[in-house]
């Protein structure tokens, strides 16, 4: 049976076009059409759009974090280590150049990521 068969047809309740639905959607009372132009439509379109969002921010967010993660494991191991740094000057100084601070600098995600490959490379030293 091909799909055609099992559509029904229907009449718009705003253009009186008809139009063909599937058993069981005697909900769809417009066209596609009048369906795009209806509120309930712009609604729907407005809340994909704020979900859409919402979840661009966090995949950047995400990705900031991804890329802050790779320069420092790509800085870890190439640099000298700083026997002299404290463990809670090195916390205070990864919160004083967090690009989170700085717009996103680049200058500050190098700094940082060089920072946080001191902290891992001496967790390493220490084990
Ligand atoms: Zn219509």
């Amino acid at each position: 049976m091909s799909k055609s068969d099992t559509l029904e047809h229907a009449t718009c309740e705003a253009c009186g076009d008809t139009f063909t639905r599937a058993p069981g959607e005697g909900w769809k009372r417009l066209c596609l059409s009048c369906w795009k132009v209806s509120p309930a439509a712009k609604k729907a379109a407005r809340d994909k759009l704020a979900q859409l969002t919402a979840e661009l921010a966090e995949t950047r967010a995400e990705r900031d974090r991804l890329r802050l993660r790779v320069l420092a494991l790509e800085l870890d191991g190439q640099q000298a280590k700083p026997e002299g740094i404290p463990p809670e000057m090195l916390r205070r100084l990864v919160r004083l150049c967090h690009p989170d601070r700085h717009g996103g600098s680049e200058a500050a995600n190098e700094a940082t990521a060089w920072l946080l490959a001191q902290r891992a490379s001496r967790g390493r030293a220490k084990a």
